[in-house]
């Protein structure tokens, strides 16, 4: 299916991260089910050291990286790939240092700082970051480790898909947070590998979706980077982009963008319907199944997986949204 990933460098991908990683629950969602009419479940990538699926991707391209002798990486990252490198380095023993925007949480800017990495805060906007980054590669003799853009990372965050279809092997539809494209090229990726009918959709927020706007333009196209609770989508796909633009255009079969309201909508649900919490970037597929843009034939097929991708979002921004709505009590459940 592509000539640049196989499903070899998924497999040697997870023995390399075993140990390391968590193999993430998939837990059936009762709420969600009933709302879709089919089995909905969730995988948890809440659970992960870091909170979030990115260490898988991280692990795996460090753990290279040090088999090759390296010492010193570096990233620029809006958050969770920069956690998730500042772990994976100090838990291999090599030392991280992360570029990020002025625009980057400063939850996220201080979670990177307690893992021991050191953090440099360059520009207004990702790509400043990947320029900073890419110097100290040029200039210091860092290794750089993409955010998304590496057959190392994508394999890495492919092992999810392995462990879904595993887990589910009559899964008929998974729903993934969209970005950079990383997780979502891995996951379709392994995936398909299994069961080529398996439907994968891609949900990103409407404020600078870049990978969309790419794949509408037929090419990689850069996007204004706009304020949204989906933080962790932000940020372009590259010009120069290698490998996720490539597999996530010809893996996927629907892409949804949604507004802030509905993306808030997902976070409240996930509060009190899962108790969950989760950050806006990993609440978008929920999201998308409340919004009724999940339901189609193929989705009662089968069942239905939405991965969760992170928890790492500010607790007084969580807090502020939970109580700015009330609790909602849907009409199957209050039956
Ligand atoms: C990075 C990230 C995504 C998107 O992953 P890409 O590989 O960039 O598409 C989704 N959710 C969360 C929480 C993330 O940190």
């Amino acid at each position: 299916m592509s000539a640049v990933l196989s499903l070899a460098d998924v497999y040697r991908a997870r023995r390399r991260i075993e140990g390391r990683v968590l193999r993430t629950p998939l837990i059936e969602s009762p709420s969600l089910s009933a709302i879709a009419g089919a089995p909905v479940f969730l995988k948890l990538e809440t659970v992960q050291p870091t909170g979030s699926f990115k260490l898988r991707g991280a692990t795996n391209a460090l753990a290279q990286l040090v088999e090759q002798g390296c010492r010193k990486v570096v990233t620029a990252s809006t958050g969770n790939h920069g956690r998730a490198v500042a772990h994976a380095a100090r838990a291999l023993g090599i030392e991280a240092t992360v570029c990020m925007s002025a625009l980057v949480p400063g939850n996220k800017v201080e979670a990177v700082r307690a893992l021991g990495a050191q953090v440099r805060i360059v520009g207004k906007s990702q790509d400043d970051a990947e320029h900073e980054a890419l110097r100290l590669v040029r200039e210091e003799g860092f290794a750089y480790v993409p955010p998304f853009d590496d057959l190392n990372v994508i394999a890495g965050q492919a092992t999810i898909g392995l462990e879904i279809v595993e887990a589910l092997p009559d899964v008929a539809h998974i729903v993934v947070p969209l970005s950079g494209g990383g997780l979502f090229a891995g996951v379709a990726f392994a995936a398909r590998s299994a069961n080529r009918a398996i439907r994968m959709t891609g949900v990103t927020m409407a404020r600078g979706a870049a990978m969309h706007a790419s794949l509408a333009a037929g090419r990689p196209v850069l996007v204004e980077e706009l304020d949204t609770l989906a933080d962790s989508l932000g940020g372009g796909i590259g010009l120069e982009n290698r490998y996720t633009y490539r597999l996530t255009r010809d893996l996927i079969d629907n892409t949804l963008l949604l507004d802030e309201d509905s993306i808030a909508r997902g976070i409240v649900h996930a509060y009190q319907h899962e108790r969950l919490v989760v950050e806006g970037a990993a609440a978008v597929g929920i999201a998308a199944l409340l919004d009724g843009l999940l339901h189609d034939t193929r989705v009662e097929r089968g069942p239905l997986v939405i991965i969760v991708t992170g928890a790492n979002i500010d607790i007084d921004l969580h807090r502020r949204i939970v109580s700015a709505m009330p609790a909602q009590s849907h009409s199957h459940q209050s039956s």
